[in-house]
């Protein structure tokens, strides 16, 4: 038995007069079965000629079988044989082969929020004690809220915002930032004096340079676009923007699913 077995379809025929009671019992157990650990997607529809299917996806074979067992779910069933069904077919299944396509991940349908180029900006910031100054002049090439465990205990926080523009387009206008590498190729500068986070940049990626949104003078030039490296996100931010999601880094281009 392939051991991905975690999508059932379910096809079936009403007796006469059924529907309403049918249709309420059916919102009950999509109410039950989409709050239950490891649930997909569930999808029903009714065919022209009156078959009925209903398709309900797990994420795991386990997690399957507790949709089986549940004890509503087969008090439903018994109810159904006895009242509703005039006969079904049930298939429970494990796919072979997956592929998707999303339409937004290709910019045409996104919010407008996520459309066109990043604004030029032509902007001042600094840390809190005002030791340390920069100015970022030029076309803005992302902004991001990042939830990475290396940026929330930099900053202490989480997330922390980032505009990425060309290194040529940064410079420090006042003073020594102290130096930290994070990772091996990623040194953060911040300052001595108060701790705050200023740069943060990356040998593999030599020409570019994050400055934190949070250090400018006005955070509000670049809004961010998209959360990134929501795997390592804190359970208690809950995102409910129009923003894209990005599991790991905005690079690596796998948005979340
Ligand atoms: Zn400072
Ligand atoms: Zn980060």
């Amino acid at each position: 038995m392939n051991d991905d077995t975690r999508i059932i379809i379910f096809r079936n025929r009403l007796l006469g007069g059924v529907d309403a009671a049918y249709a309420e019992r059916a919102a009950a157990m999509y109410a039950a079965a989409s709050t239950m650990p490891g649930f997909v997607a569930s999808a029903d529809f009714v065919a022209d000629d009156g078959e009925r299917l209903t398709i309900i996806e797990f994420d795991s074979p386990e997690r399957l079988r507790k949709w089986r067992v549940h004890e509503q779910h087969r008090a439903s069933m018994a109810t159904g044989r006895r009242d509703w069904y005039a006969g079904y077919r049930l298939t429970v299944c494990a796919p072979l082969r997956e592929s998707s396509f999303e339409r937004a991940a290709d910019g045409k349908d996104l919010p407008p929020i996520n459309k066109g180029p990043l604004p030029t900006v032509d902007a001042e910031g600094g840390c809190a004690c005002g030791a340390l100054r920069y100015r970022v002049r030029g076309q803005g090439v992302a902004s991001t809220l990042c939830h990475c465990e290396d940026c929330r205990r930099a900053c202490g926080a989480t997330p922390v915002g980032w505009l990425t523009v060309a290194r040529t387009d940064y410079a420090l206008v006042r003073g020594t930032p102290k130096q930290r590498r994070s990772s091996p190729p990623v040194l953060r500068d911040f300052c001595g004096d108060c701790g705050a986070q200023i740069l943060y940049a990356s040998d593999d990626e030599p020409e570019y340079v994050d400055v934190t949104l949070g250090s400018l003078d006005d955070p509000n030039v670049a809004p961010p676009r998209a959360h990134i490296w929501t795997r390592s996100k804190a359970e208690w931010v809950h995102l409910r923007d129009e923003l894209w999601r990005f599991s790991r880094g905005l690079r690596d281009g796998a948005k979340e699913d």
